[in-house]
């Protein structure tokens, strides 16, 4: 038996085309939902994250607006720009996309955010809600891992869930969503003892660590459900042969651009002990986009109508 491959990209356009239908109803009301992204520095990886952000906003019928500053900005001049845009009514979702350069204050920006616009999730007060179970703008990654997993039908009630990292924008979230939904939680994080034999309690388990194929097969329990939310660029030649040899598409793009995108996870280890387990990529990556198109939506009804 080999585990079944869940889908995250038709998850993620099936929640894109639902908040599709719900812009055009705004719309109707005289209502744009808009979103504003902030791009500090010249991050490759940030320029793509904010440009599908934008194509996705445009895709969906959402107004959106780039802001890019130098990596020089100072906090002030950064909180500056984030006050004017709390105080615009076009405006309902406000993104800082990280990482932000060292010398700027992140908690002081994150905070500057109007809780009302924190389609991210993370000013104090969303993470309150989140952590005393009010409803609110919740993280895009983790609420959307719930809502894949709500979508694939997976009991989370009674289960054992092993949440393997603790930050603050991906594994501490994700654990007291996973409680909310009544599953029993395990946090894992580098200082974890014996990581293998606790992950295999799990029959849910969550890998956010930013460990390239961390997770092999002695690290899961026969039938669970592994779900990546790592996102890691592998170059080495003989780790990637080692676990996607036997894909040729991969491999050939893989000799094309000198790297291949790769989660905590080894997929070809785990997929003959897990049930089910989602790919990178397109697996929780595809998700945090549409949640976050679907948190600017909220955010417009919850302010506008
Ligand atoms: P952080 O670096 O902020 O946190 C990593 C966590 O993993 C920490 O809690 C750390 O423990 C723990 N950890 C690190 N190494 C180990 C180890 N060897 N054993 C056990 N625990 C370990 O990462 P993020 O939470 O921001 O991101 C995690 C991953 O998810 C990254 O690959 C990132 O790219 C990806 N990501 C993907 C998104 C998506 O849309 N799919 C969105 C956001 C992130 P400690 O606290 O003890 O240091």
């Amino acid at each position: 038996m080999t585990a079944r491959i869940i889908d995250g990209i038709r998850i993620a356009n099936d929640i894109k085309e639902e908040v599709r239908h719900q812009v055009d109803a705004l719309k109707q009301q005289g209502i744009t939902p808009g979103l504003a992204a902030i791009l500090v520095g010249e991050n490759p990886s940030s320029q793509i994250y904010v440009a599908n952000k934008v194509k996705t906003c445009q895709a969906l019928g959402l107004y959106s607006e780039k802001l890019e500053f130098p990596a020089a900005i100072t906090t002030s001049q950064l909180l500056a720009q984030i006050w004017s845009l709390n105080e615009r009514n076009d405006i309902d979702g406000i993104l800082v996309q990280a990482p932000l350069p060292d010398h700027v204050d992140k908690r002081a920006v994150f905070n500057a955010v109007s809780p009302a616009k924190d389609v991210d999730g993370f000013h104090p007060q969303s993470v309150g809600n989140l952590c005393i179970g009010t409803e609110s703008l919740q993280p895009c990654t983790p609420a959307g891992v719930i809502e894949m997993l709500r979508r694939e039908g997976v009991t989370l009630a009674g289960q054992r869930a092993v949440v393997v990292g603790r930050s603050d924008i991906v594994g501490k979230p994700l654990a007291l969503l996973l409680m909310h939904h009544h599953a029993t939680v395990t946090i894992c994080h580098s200082r974890t003892r014996d990581l293998p034999a606790v992950c295999r309690e799990g029959d849910l388990l969550f890998a956010a660590m930013g460990r390239a194929a961390m997770i092999t097969e002695e690290f899961v329990k026969p039938g669970a459900l592994v779900i990546d939310v790592g996102i890691n660029r592998l170059s080495d030649p003989a780790k990637v042969a080692a676990i996607f040899g036997h894909e040729p598409k991969r491999m050939e793009a893989f000799r094309k651009n000198g790297y291949t995108l790769i989660g905590d996870v080894n997929p070809t280890s785990i997929a003959p002990v897990a049930s089910a387990y989602t790919p990178v990529p397109g697996g929780v990556g595809p998700l945090t986009i549409a949640m976050l198109m679907k948190n600017t939506v909220k955010a417009a009804r919850l302010r506008r109508t």
